[in-house]
């Protein structure tokens, strides 16, 4: 048979709990990483070529060679396959750029997927797990999707159990924040007593919360070690989060290293509701609601 095309959908994802810990001798930080996918995805197509070669649909800013995620992901696969990484991936992305909602590592994972059905590699997940941990800490939830917690540094994965549904609205920002230089700010804090370190711990009161489904419980255990960063490298973020909780948000948080900021809300209606009340404040460059959790990569 001659695939011509294989298409993967992929969710973005919020933190519900990111907990840094202390920087390793390998420079990295133990994170204690609750994980949960939405429903805001990027597709990524691949498509039998002469040569990689990657195509962007949507926001500007998305690197187009080499340094792609989805490429790295593709030449990576190829490598461990043992033939030329021969595909031209085009990624429709909806997942905002730099907005600490992973979108590259989803892409990263997309392709993945996309590319291991395409050469009929059938690697199994435990192998596409491996190589995803070696493009990104962020790589193996986009596969696994859900909610999970994230061990070392994210990338030790283990699924948690959630009941029905939670809605959310998410606020974008004009313009991204760069990871490093949002741990950079986290570690100067620290090092400048502002921001305590301790070893980070899963939440037993998140953990319950996403057990019995319980929104409002799960408002009140949201947490980000990050956010003091995000919001000394971005001080409005610190208005767009109480517009939220002046809205009625049953808790609000800024995704991952930041800016998006995230909303919970206590029902369907409620989220049409706050993203009314988001939008109209004029704080963000779009509103958008959502829903998780969702699953991780899925062919089209
Ligand atoms: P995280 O939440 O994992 O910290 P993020 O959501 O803040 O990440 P991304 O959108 O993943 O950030 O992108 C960060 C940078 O990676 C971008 O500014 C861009 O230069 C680069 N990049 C490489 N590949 C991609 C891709 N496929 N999509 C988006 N950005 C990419």
């Amino acid at each position: 048979m001659i695939v011509t095309t294989v298409t993967v959908r992929v969710p973005a994802k919020v933190n519900l709990q990111l907990s840094v810990g202390p920087v390793r001798d390998d420079g990295y930080h133990d994170l204690v990483n609750v994980f949960h996918a939405v429903s805001l995805f990027d597709e990524v197509a691949a498509a039998p070529a002469d040569a990689l070669s990657v195509t962007v649909e949507g926001p500007a800013g998305v690197p187009t060679g080499p340094d792609n995620l989805a490429a790295r992901a593709a030449a990576l696969l190829a490598e461990h396959v043992g033939r030329r990484p021969d595909v031209a991936l085009h990624i429709r992305k909806d997942i905002p750029v730099a907005g600490g909602m992973a979108g590259g590592s989803a892409d990263a994972a997309a392709a993945l997927l996309a590319c291991d059905v395409l050469w009929e590699a059938r690697l199994g997940r435990e192998t596409l797990l491996e190589l995803a941990a070696r493009l990104g800490s962020d790589v193996p939830f986009a596969l696994l999707g859900g909610t999970a917690v994230g061990l070392g540094r994210g990338e030790r994965l283990t699924p948690v159990e959630v009941t029905g549904e939670f809605h959310w609205v998410f606020g974008y920002a004009d313009g991204g924040l760069s990871t490093p230089a949002v741990y950079a700010e986290c570690d100067r804090l620290r090092a400048a007593g502002e921001q305590d370190s301790v070893w980070p711990q899963v939440s037993d009161d998140l953990m319950a919360a996403l057990k019995t489904g319980d929104a409002e419980a799960l408002g009140r255990a949201l947490h980000n070690d990050l956010q003091p960063a995000a919001l000394s490298l971005r001080p409005s973020l610190r208005d767009a989060l109480a517009v939220g909780r002046a809205a009625g948000a049953l808790g609000s948080l800024v995704s991952g290293s930041g800016p998006t900021c995230a909303f919970l809300a206590a029902s369907l209606d409620h989220a049409a509701e706050l993203a009314a009340a988001l939008n109209d404040s004029g704080r963000f460059a779009a509103v958008r609601p959502v829903s998780g959790p969702v699953p991780g990569v899925t062919l089209v």
